[in-house]
């Protein structure tokens, strides 16, 4: 199914386009950051073992990072990865201070949606998965609810295909409140579908929604783009007006409207320059295998 593919060709695109935007008019390959690199390792190690196997996908991060291939990693991540190193345990890594509330797992949770809906997974298990996703690194209660509430999205519009990118939203809110997650991530989905519907423009909406690398202005920002983006470059050159953490939205942004949107409306030539395609198509296959 395309959308499943398109998930990871938005979120390689967002990510590159938002961190090199010169690449939305020079003709040359669009490297993926280290939340794509991330991305792709959790979706490898999904395809390889037909599992989620926490201690497994840390030994790739830190084999990644190792290798020089995960570079420009957050503080937070590097701190995790380091801890890792000296402990070998996935439980004991995560780092818990007030930087943890940083979107590093929210950029990386995609595949995690996907797996859902690939295994029909119970919802309990989709949430416990998230939450050991973000004990690697971030052990932080809106670190892990801004990664649920995006892997959620893309889970529900894989497997729904709601005819609206507002029914995905509406559902994240009512699923949030269902496991009782009243926090601020739950405020700023809240607050991103406020401001969609009373007409805001991106220009107006994002600042009120902060584009920091705090997760609940990231996650905010990331699905008041995906509301709005009937076309997805121009989310793209919206997000990156305002600035602020553009690879990590622009990630996000690209898994949540991949999902529901595909690829549709993208020029092919852009997801040809991405340096990644082969790679998603490859681990694609291995997932659908
Ligand atoms: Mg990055």
């Amino acid at each position: 199914m395309n959308r499943l593919r398109d998930t990871f060709y938005l979120h390689a695109l967002g990510d590159g386009l938002g961190e090199y935007p010169h690449l939305l008019v020079e003709k040359k390959p669009i490297p993926p950051t280290d939340d794509t690199v991330m991305t792709l390792a959790l979706l490898e190690v999904l395809a390889e073992s037909g599992k989620y196997d926490p201690q497994r996908v840390v030994e790739k991060y830190l084999d990644l990072y190792l290798k020089g291939e995960l570079q420009k990693i957050g503080y937070t991540t590097y701190r995790a990865l380091e801890r890792f190193r000296e402990t070998e345990n996935w439980f004991k890594a995560g780092i818990i201070d007030r930087k943890a509330a940083g979107n590093g797992v929210a950029m990386r949770i995609a595949p995690l949606g996907v797996w859902s809906y690939l295994k029909n997974l119970p919802l309990e298990d989709f949430y416990e998965y998230v939450r050991w996703e973000g004990y690697i690194t971030h052990r932080n209660e809106l670190a892990i609810s801004g990664a649920f509430a995006v892997a959620y999205a893309v889970y529900f519009n894989l497997k729904e295909n709601p005819r609206e990118a507002g029914i995905t939203v509406k559902k994240v809110i009512e699923i949030l409140e269902k496991l009782g997650i009243e926090n601020a991530v739950k405020g700023a989905v809240e607050k991103a579908l406020k401001l969609y519907t009373d007409g805001y423009t991106p220009a107006e909406a994002l600042p009120l929604l902060g584009t920091s690398g705090f997760v609940v202005y990231t996650v905010g920002s990331a699905f008041f783009l995906f509301l709005k983006g009937e076309n997805f470059l121009e989310g793209i050159k919206d997000l990156l007006e305002v600035g602020g953490d553009t690879d990590t939205i622009g990630a996000i942004y690209g898994s949540l409207t991949g999902s529901l949107r595909g690829a549709e409306g993208v020029p092919e030539g852009l997801i040809d320059r991405l340096e990644v395609r082969e790679k998603i198509d490859t681990l694609i296959r291995k997932l659908l295998s």
